[in-house]
């Protein structure tokens, strides 16, 4: 049993955030393994979402505001 997946912690090349889980796959950076957001951040590129979108998109599929600190 291999689950070895779930529990390595990563750390994102291009946006520096740790992350636990499956990487994905860059698509701008072959053979470069990125955090589900930056995976994200690349498909709606792709499909020319412009960044602002982006970050709003991303926010909500986490869910909250990302600028609103919750410490
Ligand atoms: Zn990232």
């Amino acid at each position: 049993m291999k689950t070895d997946n779930a529990t390595t912690v990563r750390t994102c090349p291009l946006c520096g955030a740790q992350y636990g889980g499956f990487p994905a796959l860059s698509r701008k950076y072959p053979n470069t393994h990125i955090c589900p957001d930056c995976g994200t951040r690349e498909a709606l590129e792709s499909i020319g979402v412009s960044t602002a979108e982006q970050e709003k998109i991303l926010g909500i599929i986490h869910g909250s505001n990302i600028h609103n600190s919750d410490r």
